[in-house]
Parts: C-alpha cells; sequence; structure tokens
C-alpha cells in the first residue's frame, strides 16, 4: 500500500514537473469577449479535430494575442454575423489557450464538419513561417487534454482546414508541421 501510494505520488510529481495534462485556458472575461448570442450544443467526444490560422497578425503576450482575439470576434460577430467567435480555442504565440466556444458548443469554422469536429486556430498568418515552439507545444498539449477529458475520442483524427473545405488554410508552413503530428490524416 505503502509502495502504491509512493508510486501514485511520483506519478502526480512527473505530471506537474513535465507540464502533462491540460494547459491553462485564458477564460473569455480574461481576454474580454462578449457573450455568445445563441449556442448550439456539441455532442462529444467528437472524431477530428481542425486546426486553422488566423491569417493576419500573430501575437506574443497576453495583453497582445487578447487584443487580437476580440478583434476576430468582433468580426466573426459583426460582419460574419455569427453568434460567436467560430473557433473553439485559438493558440497564440505566447503559449496560452484562448477559449473560443470552448468544449461542448459546435463552431462555426469549417463548412460541414462543425457537427463533428473541434476548431483550433493558431493566431498569425502561418504561411510562410511556423508558429513559436510555445504556440505548437500549446496545441498539442490541448489536444491531449482534449482526449483525456472525453472531448475527443481517444481514435480521432488530425485534419488541417484546408483537409475539408477550399482554403490555403491553416497555411503552407503550418501545414507542413501539423501534418508530422500523431493522428494526422489528409
Ligand atoms: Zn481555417
Amino acid at each position: 500500500m505503502l509502495l502504491l501510494t509512493s508510486v501514485v505520488w511520483l506519478l502526480a510529481l512527473c505530471t506537474v514537473s513535465l507540464g502533462i495534462g491540460c494547459p491553462s485556458i485564458v477564460s473569455r472575461s480574461k481576454w474580454g469577449g462578449w457573450p455568445p448570442k445563441n449556442r448550439v450544443p456539441l455532442r462529444t467526444p467528437v472524431r477530428y479535430v481542425i486546426l486553422h490560422h488566423t491569417a493576419r497578425n500573430r501575437c506574443f503576450t497576453l495583453a497582445s494575442c487578447s487584443r487580437l482575439v476580440r478583434r476576430i470576434q468582433n468580426y466573426h460577430m459583426d460582419k460574419r454575423g455569427w453568434s460567436d467567435i467560430g473557433y473553439n480555442f485559438l493558440i497564440g504565440e505566447d503559449g496560452r489557450v484562448y477559449k473560443g466556444r470552448g468544449w461542448s458548443t459546435r463552431g462555426a469554422h469549417a463548412k460541414n464538419w462543425n457537427r463533428k469536429s473541434l476548431g483550433i486556430s493558431f493566431i498569425g498568418n502561418f504561411s510562410r513561417i511556423v508558429p513559436s515552439a510555445a504556440a505548437l507545444n500549446a496545441a498539442r498539449r490541448l489536444i491531449q487534454c482534449a482526449v483525456s477529458r472525453g472531448f475527443l475520442s481517444r481514435s480521432y483524427t488530425l485534419k488541417g482546414h484546408r483537409n475539408v473545405n477550399p482554403t490555403s488554410c491553416p497555411g503552407d508552413s503550418l501545414y507542413r508541421v501539423i501534418s508530422q503530428w500523431p493522428r494526422f490524416k489528409a
């Protein structure tokens, strides 16, 4: 019993020190979001993760990423007429995860795929450059977190937006990176 307890403690310690598990997520109130006008539940666990880029400015701090997330939400709600920011989550090059619609609300990010996927978007244009290591790590941890928390099937498939809709998203450089990730399938 003592041995078992020690092993459990050791595992817990390793988990904390290696940073395995769910990343902390910047709440909507923290980044200054509007509440959604409406929400449709997402039936989880979903089978797909679809990765995007926002195709515009990059950001490296909580303040500047929050400003860009607010700008994207305004664009999606005012110009596109959507009920909320389209993505489930966004990733800044500060290595933070920003909550969009979250785990259990259907997104508006990939036509015909929203009801069966989580949409995660890297903030920036990654056609010619790759996101920071901090951003890439945050995305991978978020995907693992989705599996461990039961929002994403264990046998999930990872895709880029271009694999499901006619778009260059998530940019050539980022696409090359994610196509090497576990469970990717074009
Ligand atoms: Zn996209």
